[in-house]
């Protein structure tokens, strides 16, 4: 049976809302208290199978030199798309209701799996290199229409090219790392100059990121058809911004300091063979990109989002949004194909984020920004009191993804990161 099989059992029990069946197996980074050398594990249940042990004990040897006692997926990630598949047919098949060897072995069972819950999760990536899209349509044309023209939000290039920015790959963290609110330089409108402040317009951005999976060598463009064999898998991913900073700076080269204090990512990677079953039809392009963006087929994914915000001390959180993956417009294939035209490399780890997601309704977009139209239309919260327009210290936020199948679903975990103050001697 194939690892995607919806009728596959594992002798692990699995609860039918559980991110993590035997159809998953997302692979992460872990640690224990007992062990704290991080190693690599894949997520079943609410159990981690440690890849390090059945590597060390000959069950899993997908090279010559061991990969999963590294603190880093990127050696297994850099064997290649025909090792991924082998590595996790053969987890798939130790799992199994039906296969013997792990299920009767207590002492392997003992060695092997871990609680979820004694588990700290770490960066399962070394990224190399963090480029950040804008593909969602409508939150350009959100954008657009706040600060410039609604008649002209998009801007003319939007339609005919994946638009994007280089990010910055040292401040990519995992989740559960607290987000500190950073300091910068803004210039409110009521201001004859900038002044230096602590930033008054937190926001996230509700994102996906893939992961790639190989190197390319400089000068070599990906087409879009070399580009889905050459992406890993994907994970959630927050685009923290300070709006107020962004707003001041951005012009002409992009934002700066207004996104590279922090991005958060999920820690579990789900594979793309994995979300294979989940694969739809992107929306229709017109007018026709360029030969060298062009694609048939279905080249999106069917992945409900959501995002939670929860005060330091409210008792429940609040979903702010909800929205799906499968409308953004330019698919992940045209995304590195562009990335790639002008013989710009990529390498094994880099992340490569989808951009703000939101969708056509008040309540799917993915961002403060626009949820509340620029703080023109706070939110109430579920306690029908407290207000939100962008984030306070303390908030937390919470990006939730998931591939809904029938009777499972592939899920791909949280990212959640709180908001610190400033540091006291900053202000
Ligand atoms: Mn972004």
């Amino acid at each position: 049976m194939h690892p995607n099989d919806p009728a596959l059992k594992s002798f692990i029990d699995v609860a039918e809302q559980s991110d993590f069946p035997i159809q998953n197996l997302p692979f992460g980074i872990f640690s224990t208290a007992a062990q704290p050398q991080a190693r690599a594990g894949v997520a079943v249940g609410d159990w981690v199978l440690d890849l390090s042990v059945l590597e060390s004990k000959g069950l899993l040897k997908p090279a010559a030199h061991d990969v999963f006692g590294d603190a880093t997926l990127n050696a297994f990630i850099g064997l290649g798309r025909q090792m991924w598949r082998e590595t996790r047919e053969a987890i798939s098949l130790l799992l199994r209701h039906d296969n013997p060897v792990l299920r009767d072995d207590a002492v392997l069972r003992s060695l092997a799996l871990v609680s979820r819950s004694e588990v700290q999760m770490h960066l399962p990536i070394k990224v190399g290199g963090y480029t950040d899209f804008y593909s969602s349509k409508e939150h350009a044309t959100n954008v657009g229409s706040m600060f410039r023209d609604p008649a002209n939000a998009l801007l003319p290039n939007w339609l005919h090219l994946p638009v994007g920015y280089n990010g910055r790959a040292s401040s990519v963290i995992v989740s559960g790392v607290d987000v500190r609110r950073p300091m910068g330089q803004v210039k409110p409108p009521s201001a004859e100059q900038p002044l230096f402040a602590a930033c008054a317009k937190l926001d996230f951005e509700l994102e996906t990121a893939f992961i790639i999976g190989g190197d390319t060598a400089l000068g070599a463009a990906v087409t879009v058809s070399e580009a889905e064999p050459l992406m890993f898998g994907m994970v959630l991913l927050n685009d923290w911004s300070a709006r107020d900073i962004q707003q001041w700076e951005y012009v002409p080269l992009g934002p700066f300091n207004a996104k590279t204090f922090a991005t958060s990512i999920s820690p579990w990677i789900v594979t793309m063979e994995a979300l294979e079953p989940f694969r739809v039809p992107g929306p229709v392009q017109a007018p026709e990109p360029l030969p060298y963006l062009r694609q048939s087929g279905a080249h999106s994914f069917d992945i409900a989002l959501s995002v939670d915000l929860q005060p330091e001390n409210a008792e429940k959180p609040t979903t702010i949004c909800r929205t799906n993956y499968r409308a953004m417009y330019w698919s992940m294939a045209q995304q590195l194909a562009h990335h790639t035209v002008s013989g710009c490399n990529v390498s094994v780890g880099d992340l490569m984020a989808s951009g703000t997601i939101s969708g056509a309704t008040p309540d799917s977009c993915g961002s403060m920004l626009e949820l509340s139209w620029n703080g023109q239309r706070p939110l109430t919260l579920v306690d029908g009191i407290t207000q939100r327009s962008f984030l306070e210290d303390g908030d937390r936020v919470t990006l939730r993804g998931w591939c809904q199948g029938a009777g499972y679903r592939i899920g791909f975990g949280e990212v959640a990161a709180r908001v610190l103050p400033v540091l006291p001697n900053r202000c």
